[in-house]
């Protein structure tokens, strides 16, 4: 437990600009990413106004948390609206003074820059006494670090590329060692919902305590991330719930799922054609997204209208007329059509209806169809997708692929 809890890290973003949306934050993130592979695990993330009293406020609070870590970002620019000295120091009951060294630091920084050398430059080098200070290899203000207890404060500077420099060159080799070695796993599934995922998973899981799991959908995806402070433990967990998610997982690594199709194309020396309606070329820009891509994919058809899956996919009006553009039939029909006129060993089809219009209560927005036409014959597969427009539409590019992907798999 006191190990888990010393491992602990906080993040503290400053800018009046980040509360009201003027700004997306960037330094959150990143820490959050930094701090979790050098072993430490982010437990909050608190953004701020520049408000000396709230960030005084949010720094005590946060120490008396006792994590091992404080990371805070902004406000210590030479403009009055810079605080977050004066609040740190306020937090701590410390005072603060200029030091000599940081001064020529920072003047000479400045002076790079042809700032006007005055109180307010100099205000970036005030120090507590105890801490440390980094200088500043890309803008002016340096950063510094005080001790408490069992945790250490770290003030760095707002802006993205100045607070990620003196993250990597001064934060990391002072607590490289220090955190928690922590394993993980990342089993990436397609074609199941993230509640289907969950089930299948928890089916095993309650054997495996300590075991931390997280379930990050995407459209048409979700990855199933494992992770423990047990290596072994960790392995014949993944195990186990890789068996119970079966082939609904495509990857154990982070290669993307078209990367794998691909390679499973690749290895057979075989080629896939694509047929798509509702997706309009999505499923064609996954395949050639990936280098290489020429050897297993020769192209595709877009083919929106009716007229256009008549004409250029060889579909019959009759069938389009009885069974609709949505529909099994017409997916298994662009399957086959694409096959046999564009040539190659596999063809995949897409129809749907993205939304936000077009819905009837029997084709509802979301309804797809994919067709796999094959050397053994045709299939299709249909599915009800959520979300808007942009999120039916890739999980229809990404579903497409899939249902080829357990086919080369099966096969
Ligand atoms: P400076 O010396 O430039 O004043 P500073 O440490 O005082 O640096 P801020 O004044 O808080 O930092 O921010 C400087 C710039 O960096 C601003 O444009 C601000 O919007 C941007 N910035 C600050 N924090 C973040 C953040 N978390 N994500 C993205 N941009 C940020």
């Amino acid at each position: 437990m006191t190990t888990r809890r010393l491992s602990r890290a906080e993040i503290v973003l400053v800018g009046t600009e980040l509360v009201c949306g003027q700004r997306t934050d960037k330094n959150g993130p990143f820490l959050a990413m930094e701090l979790s592979r050098a072993g430490f695990e982010p437990a909050r993330i608190t953004m701020l106004p520049d408000w000396r009293t709230s960030v005084a406020a949010e720094i005590a609070e946060a120490m008396d948390r006792g994590p091992a870590l404080v990371c805070v970002c902004g406000g210590l620019g030479p403009t009055s609206d810079d605080v977050t000295r004066e609040a740190v120091a306020e937090a701590l009951g410390v005072g603060i003074l200029i030091d000599g060294a940081a001064r020529a630091q920072v003047r000479g920084r400045a002076a790079r820059f042809g700032d006007v050398i005055d109180e307010a430059i100099d205000r970036q080098a005030m120090v507590f006494p105890g801490a440390r200070w980094y200088p500043n290899g890309i803008g002016v203000a340096p950063g510094l670090s005080i001790r408490r207890g069992g945790t250490t404060l770290f003030l760095l500077p707002g802006p993205p590329d100045e607070m990620q420099a003196m993250f990597r060159n001064a934060v990391l080799p002072e607590i490289a060692g220090t955190g928690q070695v922590r394993f993980s796993r990342i089993l990436r599934t397609a074609g199941l919902r993230e509640v289907a995922v969950a089930e299948m998973a928890e089916t095993v899981m309650s054997n495996w305590q300590a075991l931390s799991v997280a379930y990050l959908p995407a459209p048409g995806l979700v990855d199933v991330v494992l992770s423990s402070d047990d290596g072994p433990k960790l392995d014949a967990a993944a195990s186990a719930v890789r068996a119970a998610l079966a082939s609904g997982v495509y990857a154990e690594d982070d290669r993307s799922l078209e990367e794998v199709v691909g390679a499973l194309l690749a290895q057979r020396f075989e080629r896939v054609v694509t047929a798509e309606s509702c997706t309009g070329g999505l499923v064609a820009e996954l395949l050639t997204s990936v280098p290489g891509s020429s050897r297993y994919f020769p192209g595709g058809v877009v083919a929106y209208s009716n007229e256009l899956k008549q004409s250029l996919l060889g579909v019959s009006r009759e069938l389009l007329d009885r069974h609709g553009a949505v529909s099994g039939e017409a997916a298994t029909a662009m399957a086959e059509g694409a096959r046999s006129r564009l040539g190659a060993e596999w063809a995949i089809s897409v129809t749907g209806i993205a939304g936000p219009d077009g819905g009837t209560a029997d084709k509802p927005v979301g309804l797809v169809f994919h067709g796999l036409a094959g050397p053994a014959g045709v299939e299709f597969s249909r599915h009800t997708l959520g979300g808007d427009r942009t999120a039916v539409r890739t999980a229809s590019a990404r579903l497409a692929l899939d249902l080829l992907r357990r086919r080369l798999t099966l096969s």
